[in-house]
């Protein structure tokens, strides 16, 4: 029998499949979706068994060394879900595989050569090698006997050797020790005096199960001693048991039943459910504002799902949200749920990716890589917050969370809500089409009032001499909170700061005349230019519309926006949230369970407090800087503004105090911030549209986005033209190709950048040509350093 294998390999040469012969012990056992250790080259590596074949047409095979898992890991879906993605993302399949699995599955395997006579006896090549020590790593022999090895192969062969494989893995197993009654235990065994071993065995004999030892030994407060005195008189056995590591230990949720549905939740939630029923694989856009009750209908909806026996993951963007949705998913479901995100140690995740395997939970709540959750029974597959940046993978393979999403919902035929106040221009256009069911709730739970959001114009406030980062109507605001004792939430957008110029008299910010996007601010020549086409231009010294001399780039931290606020606010009590702050395990649920006790009055983060908050007692929101994210050189800038402002204006006034959204802005007559005082999605779609189709970007056109990096900086410009003139050679006349261009971040790790960008509509050969590139580089090996990465679809620049 032969396996067909995919090698951990990730290099062009390897994407495919090599032959293994399976040794007749291992025949019963070796599954497709297994890991297995197999020599390759002169090293031992992991590999996955693809398929199972009697014959194969290469000679000289060798066989698979070991066998790492009892049962597949990857189930048939996943394996072919695995080639689906590597082709569509241009990655090996290899990486695919890898990012499907918990990192403790990715294991490392030495070979050893272990001593078995003694030394004298031995060829005196070998001797030097070993001196005192009896096993050394097998690497180190080749080193040391480079052009020698036939000695330790004749070493081997005459009995002198052994080779040991050491397969190590990350995030171990665990075990404990659990104890139990024997089943004819003889008490008579035990002395009279021997009072604490009495104690012990009354202790189970009223318990009357089996029990942590430890647990028993602190309870009955015996020591091992004791406990080892009544297992060696055969009265209680002990035994080990592995245990999973529960990321949730020691949290407590109350049990929540089904709220009653309002009629706007039971229309959405209608279809949605004839879906689940029905077994369909369809796709719904769940659309509705901030606080409508969309969390509502995705429990209820998993609840059919389970009763139906099946399965569902809930996907969620980042751990920001994870804490306080996870604890409404563990009340309503307790401990069917398995959690799964980056904030868990390497042991959690392995041991809650098990849970899942072994279908010993039914939901798992978690982010990105979720999405492969093992499950066989699949019902439902939820994606909140649809149009988040972090479902898109940055690194190989770069996929979008929603494509893979619904792929599987297509195999195991059910149904993928996507769930969000601000969709996706993408998905939203998908759905005005048909391709996915559209659904909305325009309203919040109970018809509470969506908060009112007023723009502050800070080029004013500049004018009448405030310079401070807070304008008057702010600070009035936050001292009416004070006095009210009422809670608020300042919100400072640190992404995009660094970035670009403006001037602060007037809002002006440069942009490409050509491409319609922001500037990027170049301090080594003081220069501005256009990350997709080249387009470079002189830094002006005055303001080419206002002439004022207020014109530089600006940036600043939350840790001085909260210096600030200590200062001109000393009695408010402040919680700082950012990167920082919430470094510790743990510490962002301390914060916000503080803030939620009212131990603070105002919280001050970044990014992280943009979504998910639901706190009754939040009647302000204030964003310093409404304007920061529009001016990074992204077409989707204005898009992500909308989304964030609209995001965090979503945290005010969701019980029963009205809330209030003051926006502070340098550009207050830009659509994007214009149409969040409506709260109007709608109005931001369609003109939002309108510039997309003028300017060729999806969702009208799809792109590509081709990466060069080389420390030889003369290496990448060649190489990075040589690829653009190919890809203008191939490609039809429609598709726009730009480039190659230095790339936003110019250098990374002493590799300089450039890229390349593809815009298409119609064109078969884009992935075909992308192959192409990806296999003649790295096939090259003349290529020295150089490395080329490919995003379809691109959502970071
Ligand atoms: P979204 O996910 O759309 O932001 P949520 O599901 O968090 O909205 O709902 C907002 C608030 O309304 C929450 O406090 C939630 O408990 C409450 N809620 C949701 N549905 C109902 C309902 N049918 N009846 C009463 N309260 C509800
Ligand atoms: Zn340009």
């Amino acid at each position: 029998m032969i396996a067909r294998t995919i090698v951990d390999v990730p290099a062009a040469q390897t994407d495919r499949l090599f032959d293994y012969i399976i040794p007749d012990h291992l025949e019963e056992i070796v599954r497709p979706g297994m890991r297995i250790v197999v020599p390759f080259g002169p090293r031992l590596i992991q590999g996955f068994v693809i398929e199972v074949v009697q014959e194969s047409d290469v000679q000289k095979l060798k066989s698979i060394e070991e066998v790492l898992d009892p049962t597949p890991v990857l189930t048939d879906e996943l394996l072919t879900l695995g080639e689906w993605l590597a082709e569509q993302t241009i990655c090996f399949r290899i990486s695919a595989y890898q990012a499907m699995l918990p990192a403790a599955l990715k294991t490392a395997v030495t070979k050893e050569l272990h001593l078995l006579t003694e030394l004298n006896e031995l060829h005196p090549y070998l001797q030097p090698l070993f001196k005192e020590k009896r096993t050394i790593l097998w690497k180190d022999a080749v080193d040391a006997l480079a052009g020698h090895l036939k000695h330790v192969r004749n070493a081997l062969d005459q009995g002198q050797l052994a080779v040991h494989y050491v397969v190590k893995e990350k995030g171990k197993k665990k075990t404990e020790k659990w104890i139990k009654l024997a089943d004819s235990a003889d008490e008579t065994k035990v002395k009279e005096n021997a009072h604490k071993q009495r104690e012990l065995l009354l202790y189970l004999k009223q318990q009357d199960k089996a029990l942590r030892s430890q647990e028993v030994l602190s309870a009955t407060k015996t020591t091992r001693a004791n406990l080892k005195a009544l297992i060696d008189k055969h009265l209680v056995v002990e035994w080990e048991q592995e245990t999973y590591r529960d990321p949730l230990q020691g949290v407590e949720y109350k049990q929540t039943p089904a709220l009653p549905l309002t009629d706007e939740q039971q229309q959405v939630f209608t279809p949605i459910s004839e879906s689940v029923l029905n077994n369909q694989s369809e796709t719904f856009l769940l659309h509705g504002v901030t606080g409508s009750g969309k969390t509502e209908i995705y429990l209820q909806t998993i609840e059919q799902v389970l009763n139906q026996g099946k399965e569902a993951i809930m996907l969620v963007p980042e751990i920001s949200l994870t804490p306080q949705i996870v604890a409404r998913f563990k009340a309503r479901f307790g401990d069917e749920v398995a959690v799964m995100h980056s904030g868990l140690s390497t042991g959690e995740k392995y041991d809650e990716w098990r849970r899942i395997h072994r279908s010993e939970v039914k939901v798992v709540v978690g982010a990105r890589s979720a999405v492969f959750a093992p499950f066989s029974k699949l019902g439902l597959i939820i994606m909140d917050e649809e149009h988040e940046m972090s479902y898109k993978q940055e690194d190989m393979p770069r996929y979008h969370t929603k494509e893979v999403a619904i792929k599987r919902a297509n195999y195991h035929q059910c149904p993928v809500i996507l769930g969000s106040a601000t969709p996706s221009l993408e998905s939203y256009a998908r759905a005005k089409k048909g391709v996915y069911t559209l659904l909305s709730l325009k309203h919040r739970v109970h018809n509470r009032p969506m908060p009112t959001v007023e723009i502050v114009d800070m080029r004013e406030e500049l004018r009448a001499g405030n310079r401070s980062m807070f304008s008057t109507s702010l600070m009035e605001a936050l001292k009416t909170r004070l006095e009210r004792k009422e809670q608020s939430v300042l919100f400072l957008n640190r992404r995009g700061y660094s970035t670009f110029v403006m001037c602060r008299d007037c809002g002006y910010v440069p942009q490409c005349e050509h491409c319609d996007i922001s500037l990027t601010y170049h301090r080594s020549n003081h220069s501005l230019k256009c990350h997709y086409c080249g387009h470079e231009e002189a830094m002006p010294s005055v303001c080419p519309e206002c002439e004022g001399e207020h014109i530089r780039f600006f940036g600043t931290g939350t840790q001085k926006v909260e210096e600030e606020l200590t200062r001109v606010l000393p009695e408010a009590r402040v919680i700082r949230m950012d990167v920082d702050t919430t470094r510790t395990k743990g510490a962002h649920q301390k914060l916000l369970d503080a803030f939620g006790h009212g131990e603070a009055d105002i919280l001050l983060g970044t990014q992280m407090i943009a979504k998910g908050l639901d706190f009754p007692n939040i009647t302000l929101v204030g964003v310093l800087a409404a304007d920061a994210m529009l001016h990074i050189p992204d077409f989707r800038s204005g898009e992500r503004t909308f989304q964030l402002l609209e995001q965090v204006s979503g945290r005010a006034g969701r019980h029963e105090q009205p809330g209030e959204v003051l926006l502070q802005s340098y550009t207050p007559d830009h659509y994007s911030i214009q149409l969040v005082t409506e709260h109007n999605y709608e109005g931001f779609f369609d003109y939002e549209m309108a510039q997309r189709r003028t300017a060729e970007y999806p969702p009208y056109r799809f792109m590509a986005l081709i990466t060069v990096s080389d420390p030889d900086l003369p290496n990448v410009i060649e190489k990075s033209q040589k690829i653009a003139d190919y890809l203008k050679r191939t490609m039809s006349k429609e598709t726009v190709v730009l480039g190659p261009v230095v790339s936003p971040i110019a250098r990374i790790k002493d590799r300089y950048r450039y890229q390349c960008m593809i815009k298409y509509k119609n064109e078969p050969r884009v992935i075909e040509a992308l192959q192409q590139i990806l296999r003649h580089y790295l096939r090259d090996t003349t290529q020295g350093n150089l490395q080329i990465s490919l995003d379809m679809h691109p959502y970071f620049f």
